[in-house]
């Protein structure tokens, strides 16, 4: 049975310079804290835990210590939190985000409206809210559009990992609507094209094994787009939930995973299924 692995698995840039940022930070000086999880994904959780990473929400008990920002950002606030208590902040923005930070914040105080296609809760969202004083609107269906004033000039931007038919969808009813439009599609290009590659991954291969987070709605959404592509695809978190009767007919086997499946996991259960012997009878 051949295993083949798909090119396109591993971290996007973003993931890969924040991983190695927390490494260097954790060799040098142990315990540092990240507001949420670093990474969706429990098994890489697990390990940099090991190595003195810690979760944390609030700011006072970490007072003096030590602050890690994941990718996705965070609001203004935490950076002004931060400072007064003494807390040492680094800072894995992805450029991606910050980059979207600074349209809002600019923008704003320019007095445009923002309008966010994204999701309220996600922390990139809620951080990007952070750069127009609160202000903004998050939207995510036309009828969220409601709220829009459509006489104001308007900022239209995207959270990075938004759906792209989502934003050209709402982009589309707010140029009908909104006079004075400036639209940003601040998309990351990698999300994109991770889905189109990945479909094209899945189609070549017998059976697919998806591993990643079953907690990141980005690798859920990614295995729906394998698994739409190829039925007898397989979403798993580790090698222990991988079965021998998956592969009962199968010549060939592709294995993937999400933006934030590390390539040690990729490559765990690439040996864990070459040793399988798959049952023809
Ligand atoms: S998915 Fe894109 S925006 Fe998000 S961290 Fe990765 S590179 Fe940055």
């Amino acid at each position: 049975m051949k295993v083949v692995v798909d090119e396109g698995a591993g971290f996007c840039r973003g993931v890969t310079r924040a991983i190695k940022l927390i490494e260097e930070e954790l060799d040098r000086d142990g315990e540092i804290y990240v507001r949420g999880e670093l990474i969706h994904n429990r098994l890489e959780m697990n390990r940099l835990h090991q190595k003195g990473l810690m979760v944390t929400e609030e700011l006072e008990p970490i007072k003096n210590k030590r602050l890690f920002i994941r990718t996705h950002g965070e609001g203004k606030e935490i950076f002004e939190q931060a400072s007064r208590l003494g807390i040492q902040v680094t800072n894995a923005t992805c450029p991606l985000v910050k980059r979207s930070q600074l349209i809002v914040d600019q923008a704003f105080i320019k007095g445009y409206q923002i309008v966010i296609v994204g999701k309220r809760e996600h922390p990139e969202v809620k951080g990007l809210l952070s750069y127009c004083n609160g202000q903004g609107m998050v939207v995510l269906k036309p009828s969220d559009l409601e709220i829009v004033n459509i006489r104001k000039k308007t900022l239209l931007i995207a959270q990075t990992t938004v759906s792209p038919a989502i934003f050209h969808r709402i982009r589309r009813l707010m140029e009908k609507r909104v006079g004075d439009l400036k639209i940003y599609n601040t998309i990351c290009g990698f999300v994109g094209e991770r889905e189109k590659s990945l479909r094209q991954f899945a189609r070549c291969c017998d059976t697919i094994v998806f591993i990643g987070g079953k907690n990141s709605s980005n690798t859920r959404f990614l295995y729906k787009a394998c698994r739409s592509a190829n039925p007898s695809s397989y979403f798993v978190e580790d090698v222990d939930e991988i079965r021998d009767e998956w592969f009962g007919d199968s010549q060939s086997v592709g294995i993937s995973g999400s933006a934030s499946t590390p390539m040690w996991q990729i490559m765990r259960a690439k040996e864990y299924i070459r040793q399988i012997k798959p049952n023809r009878g």
